[in-house]
């Protein structure tokens, strides 16, 4: 129980690491990106989806709309951000999951 109280704050912690994160510099940004990860890995969270796409996952920088080249490739279905500083991509599939 306890330890599922803390997983919660953990999240939440996260959260708003992120929320903070979208409005600092690019330097802050990045060291709240590094904190939020920290925070992910001690309580082995999953960081979620959304928050994910927030972030390089090279370089671990975040992104912001000057930092990143958001592309859709629609022959691979997936959605292709390029990182301004290690020019690596991250790639989303966006297609959508099948039923079983
Ligand atoms: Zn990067």
């Amino acid at each position: 129980m306890q330890r599922d109280s803390n997983r919660k704050i953990a999240l939440e912690r996260i959260e708003i690491l992120f929320e903070l994160a979208s409005k600092s510099d690019d330097k802050f940004a990045d060291r709240y990106v590094y904190l939020a990860r920290k925070i992910a890995m001690r309580y082995t969270l999953k960081i979620s989806q959304n928050l994910k796409k927030k972030f390089c996952h090279h370089c671990y920088i975040y992104f912001k709309l000057n930092r990143v080249t958001i592309r859709t490739n629609s022959k691979n279905k997936a959605i292709e951000y390029t990182c301004s500083d290690c020019k690596k991509v991250t790639r989303y599939g966006y297609r959508q999951k099948k039923n079983k």
